[in-house]
């Protein structure tokens, strides 16, 4: 610390100029605000490519959050489910400042979430909004069994809807030993919240009307770590 101080002190050793803008690793608002809603889903898919064939990039961390102490201009805001086994921005090997994350266990969308992306997009300028499912989510098996514990009751009733729309749509044994019917649930569960998403934010709809953002459904493959977008 002392030679710090006397380092301070002296002349031509004062501490080093702050990079320039276009030096930056982090996204810049400049940057984001370059880059259309088509062309950040693009970046979205290619990072999920990378990170499925060749794994997450290294990430510079220490300058990324020097960087982005100032502010933020994230591309995307992602809800995802409150799984470990998700790592969102692994999953489109993104880092620090490029992405929004809301997680909840089911990634359903409630008003909390929908304020969040509604900050995201009308405040902050992201241009994309994504609803991340995925296989094996122990959210969705418990909607099924209608699981009865503390909190987590009145927690799964958000996931109600993707049930009794699956059990209107789905042929074959309808219960949680069906892995069929489970990802059958899960994705409806992504449908119902891309729903409530535009029938609840009319600031959101609008701005998909006007292509100012896209909204998409997305789901994660457990096995391989693939996202596949739904529709997009
Ligand atoms: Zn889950």
């Amino acid at each position: 610390m002392a030679t710090k101080k006397s380092c301070v002190k002296k002349k031509g050793c004062a501490k080093k100029a702050p990079a320039k803008k276009e030096n930056l690793l982090v996204l810049t608002k400049e940057k984001r605000d370059k880059m259309t809603p088509a062309s950040v889903l693009n970046s979205l898919k290619e990072g999920n490519k990378s990170f499925v064939n060749k794994g997450v990039t290294p990430k510079n961390h220490k300058r990324l959050v020097k960087e982005s102490a100032a502010g933020q201009a994230p591309m995307a805001a992602v809800i995802s489910c409150f799984d470990s086994r998700i790592p969102v921005e692994d999953v489109f090997n993104k880092s620090i400042g490029d992405l929004f994350v809301g997680r909840v266990a089911g990634n359903f969308v409630n008003v909390d979430l929908l304020g969040s992306l509604e900050f995201a997009c009308k405040a902050v300028g992201s241009k994309l909004v994504v609803v991340l499912g995925h296989d094996s989510c122990g959210a969705i098996v418990g909607t099924i069994n209608d699981v009865k514990l503390g909190n987590l009751t009145a927690m799964l009733k958000n996931m109600k809807p993707a049930v009794t729309k699956t059990n209107k749509e789905f042929k074959g044994k309808k219960d949680s030993s069906n892995p069929d019917y489970v990802r059958a649930v899960a994705k409806n569960n992504v449908v119902c919240s891309l729903d409530y998403i535009r029938k609840k934010s009319p600031v959101l709809k609008a701005m998909e009307k006007a292509g100012e953002i896209k909204i998409v459904g997305a789901y994660y493959d457990m096995l391989t770590g693939k996202v596949d977008f739904m529709n997009a």
